[in-house]
């Protein structure tokens, strides 16, 4: 039996390839932190000291909570945190650093003085078990009561955008953590799951039944099968991958990686991946044009057909047949000929295999295991040209 965490399954559904880097092959890689991580980082350290010294009874003043903030932030930055967007929007550290700044000030400000509930634990490290016997990592950065029995798991949000309702309702990590809650504190009336989402100072506020749970218990140890019986680990190239400590070797990108490190222009054009994209797109542009003139031709030579009256028309070294014939159009809707040709018990005699659906049906499962056995299953490749940094839209 393995543990899980949200993080996990989350890594797999979004690429099962950074998946298997992480964690079958267990490639290490020189990480990079994140601008996004840092801050959140330090926000997540200001606001649990905080409350830690509210458990002891300190209060801490606004200025001082502020202090900290700024002594953190400055004791822990270097400058090999990675800023994804300072080119892309012109930003950089001290802006990300005053935005943490004003996070912590506005939640302060909102929460003061921080007796909505009795804290029972910060950045918990626990572990619950799930039906099926693996393990679920429990990380809650705030989790609380009242006195009437009302239980809170609650999550800080550094992140630029706010949680709709949907989205929380949906939300597999924090309500995972309302199972647990449920099992350990047996007096629990109802556990809310709250997204403080700090760049809006607002809440996301969710909250499940029973039923919700089971269900949801149940979908996760699914998804737990899938990933331990997966075969195939494919790559998904989203905007994420920006963001990926695995982009420099990942078969998606590494070609790329490597370019960029060439700093001659004329030693990229020899580069031999460079040369054969490059023609490769050259032949496919002209064959685009080729196809364009092969219709124009087509076109007129028709009209001479029908200006000379001939059904033969001669070059040089070639001749070429015009002859007209008769050809049948499908009506757009196609439900009430098919239905016909059914009643009329001709359909079987004209209908074709559809490849394409067998295909899909075949690979993505579906269809008979019978059927399966009688085709055989091969490798090919797939190529398509896009414009460089057109993420997600080649594949
Ligand atoms: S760079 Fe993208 S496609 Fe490659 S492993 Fe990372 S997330 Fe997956």
């Amino acid at each position: 039996m393995a543990t899980y965490s949200h993080s996990r399954v989350s890594t797999y559904e979004n690429c099962p390839y950074q998946y298997k880097l992480r964690y079958i092959d267990k490639v290490k890689v020189d990480v990079p932190t994140t601008i996004e991580a840092f801050m959140g980082d330090m926000v997540h350290q200001t606001l649990e000291f905080l409350y830690k010294n509210k458990k002891f009874k300190k209060r801490v003043a606004k200025n001082i909570l502020i202090k900290f903030y700024r002594d953190l932030w400055k004791k822990n930055y270097s400058d090999d945190i990675l800023i994804v967007k300072a080119d892309k929007e012109n930003v950089d550290a001290e802006n990300y650093r005053k935005m943490g700044e004003k996070f912590v000030s506005d939640y302060y400000d909102r929460m003061k003085p921080f007796e909505q509930i009795t804290i029972l634990g910060l950045e918990t490290t626990d572990r619950m078990t799930l039906p099926d016997g693996n393990q679920w990592h429990v990380r809650i950065d705030k989790l609380g009561c009242d006195s009437k029995g009302n239980y809170f798991v609650c999550d800080y949000k550094t992140n630029s955008r706010m949680k709709d309702q949907e989205e929380a309702d949906e939300d597999r990590q924090l309500a995972l953590y309302s199972i647990w809650v449920k099992d350990k504190f047996k007096d629990a009336k109802s556990v809310k799951l709250i997204w403080h989402m700090l760049a809006f100072n607002k809440d996301a506020v969710s909250e499940r039944t029973d039923k919700q749970l089971e269900k949801l218990q149940k979908e996760v140890c699914e998804k737990i099968k899938e990933i331990e019986n997966a075969k195939e680990f494919p790559r998904n190239r989203t905007a994420l991958c920006d963001y990926c400590v695995y982009k420099e070797i990942c078969p998606s990108f590494k070609h790329e990686a490597e370019l960029e490190k060439i700093e001659d222009v004329k030693k990229f054009k020899q580069d031999e991946g460079v040369k054969l994209v490059d023609e490769y797109s050259e032949i496919k542009m002209k064959l685009g044009e080729l196809k364009k003139q092969d219709e124009e031709f087509r076109e007129k030579l028709i009209a001479y057909a029908k200006q000379f009256d001939v059904d033969y028309i001669y070059g040089s070294n070639k001749k070429c047949s015009v002859k007209e014939f008769e050809k049948i159009v499908l009506p757009e809707d196609k439900e009430e000929l098919i239905k016909l040709m059914k009643k009329k018990g001709v359909y079987e005699d004209f209908v074709m295999l559809n490849y394409m659906r067998l295909n899909s049906g075949v690979i993505k499962g579906g269809v008979d295991d019978e059927i399966k056995k009688l085709v055989e299953i091969v490798k090919d490749f797939r190529l398509s040209l896009s414009k460089r940094r057109d993420i997600g839209s080649d594949e």
